[in-house]
């Protein structure tokens, strides 16, 4: 199976009617994803196991008796009409880095691993990387089960079909298999395409989080309350959205409010109470922090910590001969920094030698059904892997 065939076959798997994808953790979307992974690890001769997390591992050999090994990987879960490249790109790529390998007679003689990591975006119970964060034990076991989405359902009944929800949390077994990990993705930005590149290695992850505002009012109707008698908590929304931008700008760092629940969403009605959910990113903790103190302070509200994630520099060592390895002409892999977090991060931050490499992204849009990248950029993405595991297994 080419890199194109195995592209073919997702194309259509939790597609929306936006062109782009959902595919929510723990759905029959999801479960699909992951017998597509089962079934091409299979075809490979790999071996299949499941972890205390819900990630999926498939090795080439057993690590436990030739370990521990090399991983590479990604995750195929997407945020809300996602692009099709976010995630699937490194768990593709990793499948035909391997073929590529193979068919040329240079095969790993170290364990190889290929991961598929559950439940990355956290579209549906709202914290990031939840599959890698359990795996690591940054993810508290009790929190995830209770996790609730936005139908009430509990991460814990959401995750009960596909495994053993009293045993999930941090996975020691797991953990000791992976030697090094390699995660390839898309750029969420234009980096490569300013260093005229189709391929870079990650520097670092900014530090990053989300809050949730919680601002009451009072329903009432549209058309007969007075605005003098009003309790409209939309516009503390509003002074919430506005100073997220200028603090940013201020900071020097990114804020967003993207997410929004509002009660009782009537044309209307004045509403009751509007729930927002605030994503703030950037180089230095503190510019982050401040940027969330001045939302809070412009919506009068305590913004309520759902996730943080601190900065997570890549192995510096593993970093800079991979950026060698996959240089031309002498000259090194651009190195990059991103925005944007990954199941690598939180290796990372665990303490795994972990390294990351971009493919060039030419617009730099993501989490967009406009997400893109050209085929010749994802086949350089795929020979820059199979360099990688020439160079580390
Ligand atoms: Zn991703």
């Amino acid at each position: 199976m080419t890199f194109a065939g195995m592209w073919a076959e997702l194309a259509a798997i939790g597609r929306a009617p936006s062109g782009g994808y959902r595919r929510f953790a723990w759905t029959r979307t999801d479960a699909v994803l992951r017998e597509w992974f089962t079934a091409s690890a299979q075809a490979r001769g790999l071996d299949v196991v499941g972890d205390r997390a819900g990630n999926l591992w498939a090795w080439t050999a057993d690590p436990d008796a030739h370990g521990p090994g090399l991983v590479l990987g990604s995750h195929l879960d997407s945020v809300p009409d996602g692009g099709a490249f976010d995630g699937p790109l490194g768990v593709v790529s990793a499948f035909a880095a391997l073929d590529l390998l193979r068919a040329s007679g240079r095969a790993p003689t170290r364990p190889l691993g290929i991961a598929c990591f559950s439940d990355e975006e956290g579209a549906r119970f709202g914290v990031a990387c939840a599959g890698s964060k359990l795996l690591t034990g940054a993810l508290d076991a009790d929190r995830a089960r209770a996790l609730t989405d936005a139908d009430g359902t509990w991460m814990a009944e959401a995750m009960r079909d596909s495994l053993d929800v009293a045993a999930v949390g941090r996975d020691e077994e797991t953990l000791r298999r992976v030697g090094t990990f390699v995660e390839l993705h898309v750029e969420q930005g234009r980096s490569l395409v300013d260093f005229d590149a189709a391929v870079g290695v990650a520097s670092s992850i900014w530090p990053h989080g989300r809050w949730r505002l919680d601002l009451r009012g009072r329903a009432d109707h549209a058309g007969t309350t007075r605005l003098a008698d009003r309790e409209d908590p939309m516009l503390a929304l509003a002074a919430a959205v506005l100073a997220a931008r200028s603090a940013a700008e201020q900071a020097g760092t990114v804020a967003t409010i993207g997410k929004l629940a509002v009660a009782p969403n009537g044309v209307n009605a004045i509403p009751s109470s509007v729930t927002a959910w605030l994503d703030a990113r950037g180089g230095r903790e503190a510019d982050v922090r401040a940027v969330v103190a001045a939302v809070g302070d412009a919506a009068g509200a305590e913004p309520v910590e759902e996730s943080w994630t601190g900065p997570t520099v890549f192995d510096p060592a593993l970093r800079d001969r991979l950026a060698t390895a996959l240089g031309t002409d002498g000259v090194p892999a651009p190195v990059l920094p991103t925005g944007a977090g990954h199941d690598a991060g939180v290796l990372a931050a665990a303490g795994v030698p972990t390294a990351m490499l971009f493919v060039r992204n030419p617009t730099g849009v993501s989490h967009s059904p406009a997400e893109h990248a050209e085929e010749a950029d994802c086949l350089a993405g795929v020979a820059a892997l199979a360099r990688v595991v020439q160079e580390l297994a």
